[in-house]
């Protein structure tokens, strides 16, 4: 049974009520877990207030800014959770930017800025808050990451983002190795193309979910709640055998060949 009742998992990339991390927080608070919300914060605190009243069906014990760019954000947020909660079980990193400008055109105009922008937050970040979340990992733990197909092969106007979420596929083998031996799995969901704020900033995203449509086995695209279920597995006790992994959640699509890319 999917059961993730005492176990406490930090969920970072919430931004609306169509962001895949709010799919996730869902279904891992349906298996019980405890759920501690980060957000990215804005000067005028908008953001705290939208995504405060959006998670608050799920009784969140933590709800902590945390910009990626942020070192001593990044500091400050697992400290609180070291005081409040002491140790973590599960971290769910479902967070990316890049710049509009490098999301269209020719991929060779990117430019050096969009490009370490890109792979900083979309592919690092991911790496930083391992480390911060490592030393409360003390009972072994999940580790999920949000992928596209984009990183792998290339999709017209993915552009920047791709070398980010190939970067970012390549961070989770190592993070599994590295941490394998304290039972610290890192795992990926790469997820179908689905409309939300980050994917309405890559050119043609429409054109894709069509495409997936007419093109996929399931002959459609995916649910956040799909990718929500797909990683509370992974977080669970029921896919403890399974580390360093890319699960494709994009009902079928990536197996097909002559699909006219
Ligand atoms: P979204 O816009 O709802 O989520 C992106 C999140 O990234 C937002 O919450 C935003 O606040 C956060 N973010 C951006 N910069 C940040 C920073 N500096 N610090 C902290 N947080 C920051 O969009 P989404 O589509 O739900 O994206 C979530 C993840 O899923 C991303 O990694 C995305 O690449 C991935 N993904 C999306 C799709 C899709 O089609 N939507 C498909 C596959 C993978």
């Amino acid at each position: 049974m999917l059961d993730l009742t005492q176990k406490k998992a930090l969920v970072t990339g919430i931004a609306n009520n169509r962001s895949i991390a709010w799919g996730i927080a869902q279904q891992l608070h349906t298996a019980g877990a405890d759920i501690g919300v980060t957000y990215l914060p804005d000067a005028k605190g908008r953001f705290a207030k939208k995504v405060g009243d959006l998670v608050e069906p799920l009784n969140p014990s933590l709800f902590l800014p945390c910009n990626v760019q942020d070192e001593a954000q990044i500091d400050e947020t697992f400290a609180q959770i070291k005081e409040k909660w002491g140790e973590i079980d599960i971290l769910v990193h479902c967070l990316a930017f890049a710049n509009k400008d490098d999301l269209s055109g020719d991929f060779s105009n990117t430019s050096r800025d969009g490009f370490s922008t890109a792979l900083d937050i979309s592919a690092y970040s991911l790496t930083r808050l391992v480390k911060a979340a490592k030393p409360l990992l003390t009972d072994g733990g999940s580790v999920v990451t949000l992928s596209y197909l984009g990183g792998v092969k290339v999709i017209p106007n993915y552009n920047v983002m791709g070398i980010a979420k190939s970067a970012l596929e390549m961070s989770v083998r190592y993070l599994a190795s590295e941490l394998g031996s304290s039972n610290i799995r890192v795992n990926g969901i790469s997820a179908g193309p689905i409309r939300t704020l980050a994917s309405s900033a890559v050119g043609g995203i429409l054109d894709m979910i069509h495409h997936v449509e007419a093109v996929a086995p399931l002959k459609r695209t995916v649910t956040q709640t799909e990718v929500g279920n797909t990683a509370a597995f992974l977080c669970s006790d029921l896919a403890s055998g399974i580390t360093g992994q890319i699960i494709y959640v994009d009902s079928g699509y990536e197996i097909m060949g002559m699909s006219g890319n």
